[in-house]
């Protein structure tokens, strides 16, 4: 494995870098999520630089990237806010299992569509009943010969409500016995009659905003089906490990962000005579933390490399998602301290930092569901 990255790798990274200086600055980011708002532009300037293209085969209108690529832009991202690398994990992530799966039709859509930012897609698999335990779906799809009739609720739907947005929806086409037959993939129009989409209040993630959406007796054509009825499983998992891989990748980044902002403020900060950060207390647990970013992103990117040699990444990926959202927690948690009262203030970023990196060990598989998936890999069965 190669730890230092071409060129053309450094030029993206560096690209990604100027774009949130430039578009989404922390402080820019914060007033998105405290005002909750999602500005086009943000979408549009994914979609010029080519990242929502970014991983497709130049036949398929792309332009050949990989994981690697794709991590090194979740992580320049991940410095704004990870909200911000939402927006753009969030709709690639979907468009590349909605093209895996799709008719030739729906590759079409997803090319002129998805590719050039005109249109998002939001991904809906949770329930009221059902979060980590997926596979225990309810919403029930009925087959009516040229429709499915649409009945149940989810929950956590990212970016659900945003305008020019269809949901990747997992619906229930068969049995409940054994749960994970019987499961298939839908795309749904949020504008249709009988959907219902609410915004679920919360702690943070504004920007892109986590909705309830309720579906009564919701007509979707046949034509909506993506890959095969009832084998949506294997099409939800096709793409699990690159998703974590890529929020990981969003992790670090906010992580990194974190202690270089609580750094410079400790190298400001005096109290008792000295700069803060000469307390050793505080420099030692700023190293620490270094210790842990660094660790995260070297798992973020072996398993990154590991997508990109062709193999599989179902452990390791399992472990940069964990260990990414954990140290981003844990920075954002210092950062309070060293920033002390005035990072109690909402006024200050670190503030927005602590409220959205409370989330990241839940979305996305708990850190419970991680720690199992290494666990099982070790040959242990946890419960
Ligand atoms: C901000 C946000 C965005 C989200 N976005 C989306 C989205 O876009 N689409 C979507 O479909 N979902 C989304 N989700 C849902 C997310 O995937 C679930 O919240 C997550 O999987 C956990 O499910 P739950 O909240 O129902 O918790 P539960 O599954 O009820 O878990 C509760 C607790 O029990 C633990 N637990 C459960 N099972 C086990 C086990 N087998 N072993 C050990 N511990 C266990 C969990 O780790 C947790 O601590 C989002 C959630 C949030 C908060």
């Amino acid at each position: 494995m190669d730890f230092g990255l071409t060129d053309e790798q450094e030029m993206l990274r560096k690209t990604a870098q100027d774009f949130v200086t430039k578009t989404c600055p922390p402080e820019t980011a914060k007033r998105w999520d405290e005002e909750s708002v999602l500005p086009p532009e943000l979408l549009t300037g994914f979609a010029d630089l080519g990242w929502f293209s970014l991983p497709f085969s130049v036949e398929d209108g792309g332009e050949g990237g990989g994981p690697i690529e794709l991590a090194l832009i979740a992580e320049q991202l991940g410095r704004a806010s990870f909200d911000v690398a939402m927006c753009f994990i969030g709709v690639l992530i979907p468009a590349m299992t909605v093209h895996r799966w799709a008719s030739p039709e729906q590759r079409q859509w997803v090319r002129e569509e998805i590719m050039t930012g005109k249109h998002r897609l939001a991904v809906a698999i949770s329930e009221p009943d059902s979060g980590s335990d997926a596979a225990a779906l309810r919403t029930a799809a009925v087959d009516q010969g040229d429709h499915y009739l649409l009945n149940g609720q989810k929950m956590w739907c990212t970016g659900g409500g945003q305008p020019n947005t269809t949901i990747a929806m997992y619906v229930r086409t068969g049995p409940r016995e054994p749960k994970h037959k019987g499961i298939s993939l839908l795309l749904v129009d949020p504008t249709l009659e009988g959907v219902d989409v609410r915004r679920t209040p919360t702690l943070a993630r504004h920007i892109l905003g986590t909705t309830e959406v309720t579906l009564t007796d919701v007509r979707v054509p046949k034509d909506r089906l993506v890959g095969p009825q009832d084998g949506a499983w294997k099409v939800l998992l096709s793409n699990l490990e690159l998703e974590r891989v890529l929020l990981s990748g969003g992790y670090v980044g906010a992580a990194q962000a974190t202690l270089d902002e609580m750094l410079q403020y400790s190298k400001e900060r005096e109290a008792f005579g000295r700069k803060i950060g000469e307390f050793q207390s505080l420099a030692h647990a700023m190293a620490d933390l270094q210790v842990e970013i660094d660790s995260a992103r070297l798992l973020t990117r072996r398993a990154a490399w590991m997508l990109a040699q062709g193999m599989s990444c179902s452990r390791e990926g399992a472990m940069a998602k964990l260990k990414g959202s954990e140290t981003y927690a844990n920075a954002a948690r210092l950062g309070m301290q060293v920033m002390a009262g005035h990072g109690f203030s909402t006024e200050s970023v670190m503030s927005f930092r602590y409220r959205e990196s409370i989330v990241t060990t839940i979305s996305g598989g708990t850190s419970q569901i991680q720690r199992n998936g290494i666990a099982r890999s070790m040959g242990l069965r946890p419960y």
